[in-house]
């Protein structure tokens, strides 16, 4: 069984940590929110008083932060963990994050001689609650194996995408794909309730046709179509509205940087971004339902 560090235990990282406590491993955590550590400790975690003090001495260290600044400032800030952990520690960054930052992060602790992964996740809440999330890796081979058997305590699907900043890559482009899917759900749900459907027959219906997705299958945007949804918790405690509009930021800055074209994405990105500025960037991203609803004649 390992050691390990883990820091930031929001609504992915809190389950993440404690399926590896299940799993039997001493697992030293932190993140800024006290409850968050409070909750972390009820599921057999080790609670510590920094990021520092949970990675010293070990031999993981998995991070699941917000956004790009977090993750530099948590390994390389004036706190930086490079300055405590151990030199065979390899560093596991869940966290979706810009390639470029991922490779510079991965570079910069290779200097001071300590391993970096990139190895953002999908598949939600409810994926990490039941460790079934797929981990999308980036960095070398030998590295990513070694992590392997730590992600399969967390997950079902792990992928080695290529070389550092290829898992982030992976996970820029699988979440653009997801907010189009989150759109069109949402807009076809609305157009048949506006006709008089019921939401629960038209999701069966569209679930069974060529319209059937992960959001129709798992994470239904409209209120009481699923018991275990964020729609049926008033659009809490899932991935929210502002880190999804983070991910749309990220693929099209990638976008403009490569040349490819993304016109749903740019789509999907403004109208994440004008929800978020209408109030509503802590909810669930599949709150983008409520967007959409047919203006009152
Ligand atoms: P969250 O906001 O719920 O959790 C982030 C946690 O990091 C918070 O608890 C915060 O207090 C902590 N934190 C921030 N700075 C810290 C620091 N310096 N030291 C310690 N802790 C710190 O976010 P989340 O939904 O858990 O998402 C985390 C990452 O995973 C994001 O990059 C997100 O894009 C990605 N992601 C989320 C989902 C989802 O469904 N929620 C799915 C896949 C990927």
């Amino acid at each position: 069984m390992a050691t390990i560090g883990f820091i930031g235990l929001g609504n992915m990282g809190g389950p993440m940590a404690a399926n590896l406590a299940k799993a039997g491993h001493q697992v030293r955590v932190f993140d800024l929110v006290p409850a968050a550590l409070e909750a972390a400790q009820q599921v057999g975690c080790e609670a510590a008083e920094s990021a520092t003090a949970a990675a010293k001495g070990a031999e993981f260290v998995i991070t699941m932060l917000p956004a790009d600044a977090h993750v530099h400032g948590v390994y390389l800030g004036e706190q930086g963990l490079y300055q405590v952990v151990n030199k065979d520690c390899l560093a596991i960054d869940c966290s979706t994050i810009s390639a470029e930052m991922a490779r510079k992060v991965a570079s910069e602790l290779n200097a001071h001689g300590i391993a970096f992964i990139d190895a953002p996740v999908s598949g939600g809440v409810a994926g990490a609650q039941a460790g079934t999330l797929s981990f999308m890796c980036g960095g070398n081979e030998a590295d990513v194996e070694r992590a392997r058997p730590l992600l399969q305590q967390m997950g079902k699907n792990i992928f080695r995408a290529g070389d550092s900043g290829a898992g982030q890559v992976a996970k820029m482009c699988n979440n653009m794909l997801l907010s189009v899917l989150m759109v069109g759900t949402s807009e076809a749900l609305q157009l048949g309730v506006a006709h008089g459907l019921d939401p629960q027959v038209l999701s069966q219906i569209m679930l069974q046709s060529s319209g059937r997705n992960w959001t129709l299958e798992v994470y239904n945007p409209c209120p009481g179509v699923m018991d275990n949804s964020p729609a049926s918790r008033g659009y809490s405690g899932g991935f929210m509205v502002d880190l999804m509009s983070k991910d749309l930021g990220l693929a099209q800055r990638a976008a403009v940087a490569s040349g490819a074209s993304t016109p749903m994405g740019a789509l999907t990105h403004n109208l994440y971004r004008a929800w978020s500025q209408l109030g509503h960037g802590k909810e669930d991203f599949s709150s983008i339902f409520n967007y959409l609803k047919p203006q009152t004649k």
